[in-house]
Formats: structure tokens, C-alpha cells, sequence
């Protein structure tokens, strides 16, 4: 070994480096997850095949929210802290209902820190259309993902979960004697702004069952590769000093400062803060506006759509990915 290199600092260095290649596919990273599905026509879907399996810990997918909006050439996609539990405090739903209150300038603004909701789930793609186009590396068919679905796409697989007389219950989860998921998107006319948006209402579970492969040992290694749902959502999560410095740079801070950091103490004093067991007296401002009550503007001054709810996430993803792939 060199006198200019020290044996000891580099063995550490390794370990932390070898620890993080270890760690690389729990770490939620944009690569894990399946590129949202594209939309045909107005007439012809594009077909997409998934199994949707669960995790590990059995989690089967997950519900959670998150704000999301560029700032300083940034962009930012954010756990909302009431993924957890809705009583936990987070700055960017409080700030979207300050602003709410406020003129019209405010309202729209308001919108940039709407509270979105998403569901994901780990799938073993079956067929995806697009991988005709691709390299035989680059192809994901056969292989397990994170799949981030909308509203409209939980609605079909809960109908499935719930519907006991009808349903196909456990076997929508199941690798070896189960149905797939056929997402079948299709084109809405476009809107007044001239937007396109995906329709998912033709997407269905497959009649008949079968197996993602063809032995016991195949199946056991896929089902060892899907994603701890639990530790993916950790990763999204942002520490109070980064949605301080968000805060800042948004030009909110001086706004939500003062309940900021009242709810912030309040939070480290209860440790239990993660669990979501917040006792919601202690907690909740007298100030803070109810949520509940809240509707949003769709007045011409918003140059949002009308449409709300699934169809937004389809230009989340999109910014997203063009975010991602720039980095
Ligand atoms: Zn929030």
C-alpha cells in the first residue's frame, strides 16, 4: 500500500461503498419503477399485461400523497407527511389552504401546492408493448417494477378485492394460479385547453389464470426480487430542514413560519410523531383552516383543467421523467 493512500480510511471507504451498491435496489431510485403506460387513440388502446404481486411483508400496494411542483429549475415530488397518519402536519397542504383563503392570485397559486394522491404496487410486467422498439437489455417484460398507479386503476382492483360474490380476491396477487392485470389505455377527446388525456376505463383482469413462470424456483426468484413498498415510501420522505429550505425558496417560508415551527416542536417532543400517534388536541392549530371544507377554483383564471384526479399524474410522470433523465 502507498504511504500517500491510508489503508485504514480506504477500507472504509470501500465498505461504504460496496454498503451502497448492496443497498442500491431498496432504495426506491427512479430505475425501479415502470414507465407509466402510454395512451392510443380515441379507438385503439395500447395494451399493457402486468401481475401485480405483493411484497415481502405482504403489502399488497399502497396509498400515498404528494405534492409535487418546480422550483429554481427544480423539480420537486414530495411525500405528503399525511400519507401516514392525516393528522401529521405538512407545509405544503397548509400553505395550499393559506393561499386558498386568499385573492385570486393566491388561489392560483394555491394550486401549485395541491395535495395529489397515487398508489403503488410492485408488478411483474407480462407485456409491454413498447419493448418491440427497444434493445433486448433495455426490454422489461419478465421482469418485477414499481408500478405508480392512478385513482381510476385502484378503483378496478379494489372492485376486485371487495367484490366477494364476483371477484377474483386473492388470485389477482397470485404468481403461479393468477389473472393479470390488462391495462388498457385509451385516448379522451381532447379538452377545452386542447389536452389529451388517457382513459382507463376498459382496464380489466384477465379470465383465465397462469403462471408468471414456469417452475417453482422461477417464481421464487421473482417473487425475491419485489420492492419493500414501506422502505420505497421512507425514500420520498423529506427531513423539516429540507422543507424549510423548499419553503424559502418558494417564498412561502415568511407565511407558514410561525406554525412551522410550532408543529415541527411539537413533533420532535412526541417522538411517536412517526407512528402517526399525534394527539390531533395537542396538535392541531386553532388557526389552521379546516381542509375539509375546501373546494378548488376551476374558473377560467385557473389554467388548469377541469379534469381533475388521474389525469394530472400522466403530466407529473412526464415532467418527472424529463427531470430524472436530465440528472
Ligand atoms: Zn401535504
Amino acid at each position: 500500500m502507498s504511504k500517500w493512500v491510508n489503508n485504514e480510511k480506504f477500507e472504509d471507504f470501500k465498505n461504504q461503498k460496496k454498503g451502497e451498491s448492496d443497498e442500491k435496489p431498496n432504495t426506491g431510485g427512479f430505475y425501479l419503477k415502470w414507465e407509466n403506460p402510454k395512451m392510443g387513440t380515441q379507438e385503439q388502446p395500447k395494451t399493457y399485461k402486468v401481475r401485480l404481486l405483493p411484497d415481502k411483508n405482504q403489502d399488497f400496494y399502497k396509498r400515498y400523497y404528494y405534492h409535487f411542483f418546480q422550483s429554481d429549475d427544480k423539480t420537486y415530488y414530495i411525500k405528503c407527511p399525511k400519507t401516514d397518519n392525516f393528522e401529521n402536519f405538512c407545509p405544503y397542504c397548509y400553505a395550499n389552504q393559506l393561499l386558498f383563503k386568499g385573492n385570486k392570485e393566491d388561489q392560483k397559486r394555491a394550486y401549485r401546492y395541491k395535495r395529489n394522491e397515487r398508489f403503488v404496487g410492485n408488478v411483474f410486467i407480462v407485456e409491454d408493448p413498447r419493448d418491440v422498439d427497444k434493445e433486448s437489455d433495455k426490454k422489461v417484460s419478465g421482469t418485477v417494477k414499481l408500478y405508480e398507479f392512478p385513482a381510476t386503476v385502484e378503483s378496478k382492483i379494489k372492485n376486485e378485492l371487495v367484490n366477494e360474490e364476483e371477484g377474483f380476491g386473492p388470485a389477482i396477487f397470485d404468481p403461479e394460479k393468477g389473472h393479470d392485470l390488462q391495462i388498457k389505455v385509451l385516448a379522451k377527446k381532447p379538452d377545452a385547453n386542447g389536452k389529451i388525456w388517457p382513459d382507463y376505463s376498459l382496464t380489466q383482469f384477465s379470465r383465465k389464470t397462469s403462471s408468471i413462470a414456469d417452475s417453482d424456483e422461477e417464481i421464487k426468484k421473482i417473487m425475491e426480487s419485489v420492492y419493500d413498498l414501506s422502505e420505497y415510501l421512507k425514500s420520498m420522505e423529506k427531513t423539516w430542514e429540507d422543507h424549510e429550505k423548499i419553503l424559502k425558496q418558494e417564498l412561502i417560508w415568511d407565511d407558514v413560519e410561525e406554525v412551522f415551527r410550532k408543529k415541527v416542536s411539537q413533533t420532535s417532543q412526541n417522538k411517536e410523531f412517526d407512528t402517526g400517534n399525534v394527539d390531533s388536541k395537542t396538535v392541531n392549530d386553532q388557526n389552521e383552516p379546516n381542509e375539509e371544507t375546501q373546494t378548488y377554483d376551476t374558473s377560467k383564471e385557473n389554467d388548469v383543467s377541469k379534469d381533475t384526479g388521474e389525469t394530472e399524474d400522466d403530466i407529473d410522470e412526464d415532467a418527472l421523467t424529463k427531470e430524472l433523465e436530465s440528472m
